[in-house]
């Protein structure tokens, strides 16, 4: 089972509460936007129907205009029972309608009688100027707001001299009263507001509908509106669990991201983990043929000089000198005992067993060393000047592997010698405090200033047969026993061993 790692505190909470604000927000607008739109066609439909209602209550106005009309023509006298009855039963019927009444335009009067009432027809006289503007002929009609609030008048010239006047309440034409909080209606003629309602506390947002009657006698302008307030945009019933399951959405989106990313996460190790491992087995090979390259680098001194010597031996075989068939088989142990060593050491070195340090005598160390190249620099005419004394004393280091790195140094310079006017190798020992230094000079064309940097890299050589093993290789096996080895040119290249504190007096 995988633990998770606790996430630092804070962090996720805060990722989680933006995400969640966010979606929040958009499906919050979301629903604001849907109860809106959807408000607003509820709009449309109602003053649909409100405009409906309206043209069939206007053309009812217009009917009853119509048949008391008619009655009042046939009714030369008033008042007229005909003309109460049939007022008495409309406005009975159509309690918006709450006054009929006729006007007699005489000489000297202007009388007015009013019916439908139950104590029946009451009689005015107007005499004063009523204004009947536009009702020149049978027929015509003129509409205004009545002096009271909330009315209008319709009158109409039913014969001549003779006009009826029709009052309706609009408080009651479209039982706007009851419309509900979230409408507001205003009706008004010519400009006058004749009723008004409102919807109440401020909306956030409002949409209207305007429209007129269309009716000829009666042409009024209703317009509806509808606010929106916050809790009807985004009403508590709906929004809560809304944000309750936005938020367990949000949770959940986070869960599944952390798992996937801890996945991803758990992969790249698995695939770094491999790539390691891909890595550590190059570099092991790698290792391998580098160690492959040095022993066959080392072997191929003592092999190639133990053939001329058996060579030597057979041609002294040939001419029957023991002396030198002696010699010859003597330095060939010497060599193979030394392959021997060789490898014996690289299989140490290679299995990183320690280097076998023992306490030796260094000027017999560094004598028996320098014996083995002694006959091959005499041979190329290469003088060896050795300068050391007993003071020297003695140290603890690996015999065989510093003969190795002897044997190496000095015979790069013989290669870097060869060829040249009086070629001199000088080994110089000397102590320096708590180390001993061992010197190796030529006086040879010196370490190119580009390559000195690097000659003590496996494989860098500038030698057409060369292996760039051989300083690698030295400084590897000196490191072994706590020394050192550096490269300077002067004059020729020098190159210097140091072998710290812990070799003895
Ligand atoms: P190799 O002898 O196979 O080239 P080494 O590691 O022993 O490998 O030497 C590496 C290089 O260092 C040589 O190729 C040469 O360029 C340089 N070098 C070593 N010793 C000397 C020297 N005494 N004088 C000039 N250059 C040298």
């Amino acid at each position: 089972m995988v633990l998770r790692q606790l996430k630092p505190a804070g962090v996720l909470p805060i990722r989680a509460l933006t995400v969640w604000l966010l979606m929040s927000l958009a499906a919050i607008g979301l629903l604001a936007v849907y109860k809106y739109t959807s408000g607003v066609s509820d709009l449309s439909e109602r003053t649909r129907s409100m405009e409906m209602l309206l043209a069939e209550r206007l053309a009812q106005h217009d009917a009853h205009l119509s048949g008391l009309g008619a009655v009042v023509r046939m009714s030369p006298d008033e008042p007229s029972t005909s003309i109460q009855g049939l007022a008495e039963n409309i406005i009975a019927r159509y309690p918006r309608i709450t006054d009929i009444t006729t006007i007699t335009i005489g000489r000297e009067t202007v009388r007015a009688i009013s019916y439908g009432k139950a104590s029946g027809p009451a009689i005015t006289d107007l005499r004063q100027n009523l204004d009947l503007t536009g009702l020149e002929k049978i027929g015509d009609t003129s509409v205004r707001p009545a002096t009271e609030p909330h009315a209008y008048e319709i009158f109409k010239l039913v014969a001549p001299e003779r006009v009826l006047r029709l009052r309706i309440d609009t408080d009651a034409l479209l039982d706007m009263g009851d419309e509900g909080g979230e409408y507001s209606s205003t009706l008004s003629l010519n400009g006058t507001v004749l009723f008004e309602t409102s919807d109440g506390s401020p909306a956030l947002w409002t949409a209207s509908h305007a429209l007129d009657t269309g009716n000829h006698s009666q042409p009024l302008h209703l317009t509806v509106s509808r606010g929106f307030r916050l809790n009807e945009l985004c009403p508590p019933h709906l929004a809560l669990p809304l944000l309750a399951a936005l938020a367990a959405i949000t949770w959940l989106i986070m869960k599944y991201r952390d798992a996937s990313r801890e996945r991803q996460s758990q992969e790249r190790r698995a695939m770094l983990l491999e790539q390691e491992a891909k890595l550590a087995q190059a570099g092991r090979v790698n290792a391998m043929g580098e160690m492959a390259s040095g022993i066959a680098h080392e072997l191929a001194q003592p092999i190639a000089a133990m053939l001329s010597q058996s060579q030597a031996a057979k041609r002294a075989l040939s001419i029957n000198r023991p002396d030198i068939l002696k010699s010859a088989v003597d330095a060939n142990i010497r060599d193979a005992r030394r392959a021997g060593d060789i490898l014996s050491r690289m299989r140490a070195y290679v299995s990183g067993a320690p280097a076998r340090i023992e306490e030796v005598r260094l000027t017999e160390a560094i004598t028996e060393a320098l014996h083995l190249v002694d006959a091959d620099l005499a041979q190329r005419g290469i003088t060896l000047v050795v300068t050391q004394s007993d003071a020297v004393g003695t140290g603890h280091i690996d015999v065989i592997s510093f003969q190795q790195v002897l044997h190496n140094l000095v015979r790069n310079a013989a290669d870097a010698i060869a060829g040249r006017q009086d070629p001199k190798i000088t080994v110089d020992v000397r102590r320096q405090g708590n180390e001993v230094l061992v010197m190796v000079a030529d006086n040879g064309p010196g370490i190119e200033p580009s390559s000195l940097e690097r000659i003590f890299d496996p494989f860098f050589t500038t030698k057409t047969d060369g292996m760039g093993l051989g300083l690698p290789l030295s400084a590897r096996l000196l490191e072994k026993m706590n020394g050192s080895i550096e490269a300077c040119n002067d004059g020729g290249a020098r190159f210097t061993i140091h072998l710290p504190t812990g070799v003895l007096p």
